[in-house]
C-alpha cells in the first residue's frame, strides 16, 4: 500500500490500517482507474473515496442520495478537519454563490450533490471548469428498477462518463444481487470498472427468527434485556406503527413513529432525533429505510415479516454498522404470510414480475421455518459459501428439534380436502379438534372423516403445522376467494405417502402464565461489562455535551467503537491517546485532553444503586441464582430479591429468566395471588402458606411479574 494513503488514513481518520478490499480500492481509484465497489453495510465504504480524494488533486464530487446522508458525512468531514460541503435545495442563493466561490478557490476537497442536481446542465458546465479529483456514487443501486430504492435520477449519471472523460468514477452499494449489479455497470457505463466484491456476511449481527405467539409481549421481553440502546422496530402498516410507538413509550422505552403518512416537518424531527439522541427506539415502517446512516442502531427487530430476503438483509443490515454486537431479532406467523400473499397477489405488475415476488417471497419463508445456521443459509441466496455454521445465530446456539409431521401434516391437508378448500386455519382447526360450533353444525363438517381426527394435538400445535405447510408450499392462501386454504401441486408426493416430512419445533411457549412470551434472549453480548458501565457513562456523557456544542450527532465526535477502546486501553496521556483507534490528528488536538480528563477522574466514586441491579441482572442472565449472585456481588439475597422484584416490574428480565421454580409451585404461587378479584395481595398474607417451600423474595418477584402483566 502506498505509504501516503497509510499516513492519511493514521493521521486524518486515526485508524492503523485498512480493512478487507480498501486498501486495493483506494490504490485503483488514486491512479485515476474506475471502481465498481459492493461492500456491505459498515464495511467501510466511505473511505474508499475519502483517501482518493485527499490524495488526487481538485475536489472529489460524491452523488448520494439523500440530505439527511449528506449532513452527516459532511460533519464528520469536517470534524476530522477535512474541508467538505454539501450543495442541497435547502440553502439560500446566497450561500450557494459563497460555496461556489470556495469551490473556484479550491478550497474544497469533497463536494457532496443530489444527482438531479449534479446533471442540471449549469451545474455541469461549472464543473467543467474545476479541477475534479474523482465521482463517487453512493447507494448506487438506486440506479436499479427492480430494487425498492430506484431513483429516476440516478439514470442519468452515466453522462459522467461522457462530460468528464479522465476523471476516475467508483460507484458504491451494499446490495448484492447479481442482477442489480450488472444493471449498475451498465446504466452508470462502468462495464470497464475494476470490481471488487466482499463477503456480504455481517459477522456482528446476531440473527432470531421467533414463531409469532403475543407479539408485543415478546417485542417487549427482547427490548427489556437492551434498554438504553437505539434501535428499529419494523412494522407493515402505519397504524401499526403508531400503536406499537405509543406502547412502547407507555412502557418506559422512548419511541417515536416513521411512515410515509406522517408530515414531513414530523418525519423529520424524529429521524434527526434518532441520529442526535442515544437510546432512541423508532418504529417504523420500511419508508423509514436509506439514510440511516447512524453506526450505533443496536438492534432491528420485526414485527412482520419483510417481502424478500434481499429486503431482510437490507432492513437488518442497518443494525450495528460500527461493527459492534447488533442484534436482528424477527417474530413470524402464518398472518404474516396470509397477509403478502394475499399482497402480491392483489398487487400491479405482469404475471413474471408477481412470480419473481412469490419466488423471493419463498425463501423468505424458507429461513424462518430453517432448522440449519441462518447465516449459512441468508448468504447461500446471495451466491456465497460459508463453510461452517457460525455459531452466532439462534439456530446454532440453540438445540434446534425437528418432527416427523407426516402423519399430522396429511391429516391437516385430508382436513383442506374434504372440507372444499375454501375455509381458513380457524376453522379447519376446529374440524380437527372436533369442535361442534355452530359454523360446523350447519355446514356438516362434524360427519367429516377427518372431524376430530387431531384431538391429541392443542390447537397452537395444529396452527403452526398448518402455518408450516404454507410456507413450504404444500397449500396456499386463495387469494381470489375468502382467503381459504387450497392444495397445492406439491403435497401429493405427501399424500399418496411417497415422502415424509420434517418440521420445526417451535421452541416450547414460556411456562406459568405467558409471563412474557420472550425466546428472545440473544447471544449478543452487551456492549460493556457491568464493572466498567459508570466510566462508559461519563465517556458517553462527555461526547453528548461535545455533540450538544457542535451541533453534530455524538457518534461524529467519536463513535463507540473508539469510546470503548478508551474505556479498554485506559491512555494516560495524550501520545497514548493519539494511539487509540479513531482518534486523527485534529480530534486528538479537539478533544483528546477532555477525555483523558473524563477517564481520570470518572472512576473512583461508589457503584450508585442502579449499578449494583445491573450486575445483578447481567450474573442472573448469565444463569447464575439469586443465591449465587448475591455471594458474588457479597450483598444479602434479600437485596437481590429486591432489586430483581424491581427489574421484573419493569420488564428488564422474565420471570423465568430470574427464577427456576418448578411449575406447578408456581402456578400455585400465581393462583395464590390471584385468589381474590382486584388488587393482588402484599406478599405477607400469602407468604405463610409457603413456609418452608420457598423464600419471601421470590414471592416478590412473582408477584412483581403478574403486577405487570395485569397493567399491559
Ligand atoms: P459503509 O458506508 O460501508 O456502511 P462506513 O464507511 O460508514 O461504512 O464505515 C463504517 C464504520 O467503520 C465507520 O465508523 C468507519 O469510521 C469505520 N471504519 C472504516 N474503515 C475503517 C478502518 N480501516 N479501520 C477502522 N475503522 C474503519
Ligand atoms: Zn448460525
Amino acid at each position: 500500500m502506498s505509504e501516503p494513503a497509510l499516513r492519511i488514513l493514521k493521521d486524518v481518520f486515526g485508524y492503523d490500517a485498512f480493512r478487507g478490499n480498501q486498501a486495493r480500492i483506494i490504490e485503483r481509484v488514486a491512479s485515476g482507474g474506475d471502481a465498481l465497489v459492493l461492500m456491505p453495510t459498515g464495511g467501510g465504504k466511505s473511505l474508499c473515496y475519502q483517501v482518493p480524494a485527499l490524495l488526487r488533486p481538485g475536489v472529489a464530487v460524491v452523488v448520494s442520495p439523500l440530505i439527511a446522508l449528506m449532513d452527516d458525512q459532511v460533519a464528520t468531514l469536517l470534524e476530522l478537519g477535512v474541508s467538505a460541503t454539501a450543495l442541497n435545495s435547502t440553502m439560500t442563493g446566497e450561500q450557494q454563490r459563497s460555496v461556489a466561490a470556495q469551490l473556484e478557490r479550491g478550497e474544497i476537497k469533497l463536494l457532496y450533490l443530489a444527482p438531479e442536481r449534479l446533471v442540471q446542465p449549469r451545474m455541469l458546465d461549472f464543473l467543467k471548469r474545476l479541477p475534479i479529483a474523482l465521482f463517487a456514487i453512493d447507494e448506487a443501486h438506486c440506479v436499479s428498477q427492480w430494487g425498492h430504492d430506484f431513483r429516476p435520477e440516478y439514470m442519468q449519471l452515466g453522462q459522467l462518463a461522457e462530460h468528464f472523460p479522465g476523471v476516475p468514477r467508483l460507484a458504491l452499494t451494499a446490495t448484492a444481487d447479481s442482477r442489480t449489479r450488472e444493471e449498475m455497470a451498465s446504466r452508470l457505463h462502468l462495464e470497464e470498472a475494476e470490481r471488487f466484491l466482499s463477503s456480504f456476511d455481517r459477522p456482528n449481527i446476531f440473527y432470531r427468527i421467533v414463531p409469532k405467539e403475543a407479539p408485543r409481549k415478546q417485542l417487549l421481553a427482547f427490548l427489556a434485556e437492551r434498554r438504553g440502546d437505539a434501535g428499529i422496530v419494523y412494522c407493515m402498516s402505519r397504524k401499526k406503527v403508531e400503536e406499537v410507538a405509543e406502547q412502547l413509550s407507555n412502557q418506559g422505552f422512548p419511541a417515536l413513529p416513521y411512515h410515509a403518512g406522517l408530515p414531513n416537518d414530523v418525519r423529520a424531527a424524529n429521524q434527526k432525533r434518532f441520529l442526535n439522541e442515544e437510546g432512541l427506539i423508532m418504529v417504523a415502517t420500511i419508508a423509514f429505510g436509506m439514510g440511516i446512516d447512524k453506526p450505533n442502531v443496536r438492534f432491528v427487530a420485526h414485527l412482520d415479516l419483510p417481502k424478500s430476503l434481499e429486503a431482510y438483509y437490507q432492513e437488518t443490515g442497518r443494525a450495528g454498522r460500527d461493527g459492534l454486537p447488533a442484534d436482528a431479532w424477527m417474530a413470524y406467523g402464518l398472518q404474516d404470510v396470509l397477509l403478502l400473499r394475499q399482497m402480491m397477489q392483489n398487487s400491479e405488475g405482469d404475471e413474471r414480475h408477481k412470480r419473481i415476488e412469490r419466488h423471493k417471497l419463498e425463501a423468505m419463508l424458507a429461513l424462518c421455518e430453517e432448522t440449519r445456521c441462518r447465516r449459512q443459509v441468508l448468504l447461500a441466496y446471495f451466491d456465497e459459501h460459508l463453510p461452517q455454521p457460525c455459531g452466532h445465530c439462534d439456530n446454532c446456539i440453540d438445540t434446534v428439534e425437528t418432527w416427523d409431521a407426516t402423519e399430522p401434516a396429511r391429516q391437516a391437508l385430508s382436513a383442506i380436502y374434504r372440507s372444499g378448500q375454501r375455509y381458513g386455519v380457524g376453522h379447519l382447526v376446529d374440524i380437527l379438534l372436533g369442535r361442534e360450533t355452530e359454523k360446523i353444525v350447519s355446514l356438516g363438517h362434524q360427519r367429516l372423516a377427518v372431524f376430530g381426527l387431531g384431538k391429541a394435538r392443542g390447537e397452537d400445535e395444529w396452527r403452526t403445522l398448518f402455518r408450516q405447510l404454507v410456507a413450504r408450499g404444500l397449500a396456499e392462501v386463495d387469494v381470489d376467494g375468502y382467503g381459504g386454504l387450497r392444495l397445492t401441486e406439491s403435497c401429493r408426493p405427501l399424500l399418496r405417502g411417497e415422502v415424509r416430512i420434517e418440521l420445526r419445533r417451535d421452541p416450547k411457549p414460556q411456562r406459568g402464565r405467558g409471563a412474557s412470551s420472550g425466546s428472545s434472549a440473544s447471544a449478543a453480548s452487551q456492549l460493556v461489562r457491568a464493572d466498567e458501565r459508570e466510566q462508559w457513562e461519563v465517556l458517553r456523557t462527555l461526547r453528548r455535551k461535545l455533540a450538544e456544542e457542535h451541533s453534530v450527532p455524538p457518534y461524529v465526535i467519536f463513535p463507540d467503537a473508539t469510546l470503548l477502546e478508551m474505556l479498554r486501553s485506559q491512555p494516560r496521556s495524550l501520545d497514548e491517546m493519539s494511539r487509540v483507534s479513531g482518534v486523527g490528528a485534529r480530534k486528538l488536538e479537539r478533544y483528546g485532553q477532555a477525555f483523558l480528563d473524563a477517564l481520570n477522574d470518572g472512576g473512583a466514586a461508589p457503584a450508585p444503586v442502579a449499578d449494583v441491579r445491573h450486575e445483578v441482572l447481567t450474573l442472573v442472565r448469565a444463569g447464575m441464582t439469586p443465591e449465587q449472585a448475591a455471594r458474588q456481588l457479597n450483598c444479602s439475597e434479600k437485596n437481590v430479591y429486591a432489586l430483581l422484584a424491581e427489574a421484573i416490574a419493569q420488564q428488564q428480565i422474565a420471570l423465568e429468566q430470574a427464577l427456576d421454580l418448578p411449575e406447578e409451585l408456581l402456578a400455585e404461587i400465581q393462583d395464590a395471588f390471584l385468589e381474590d378479584e382486584g388488587e393482588l395481595p402484599p406478599v405477607a398474607q400469602i407468604a405463610p402458606r409457603f413456609e418452608g417451600r420457598v423464600t419471601s423474595g421470590a414471592l416478590y418477584c412473582v408477584r412483581a411479574a403478574l403486577q405487570a402483566e395485569l397493567a399491559d
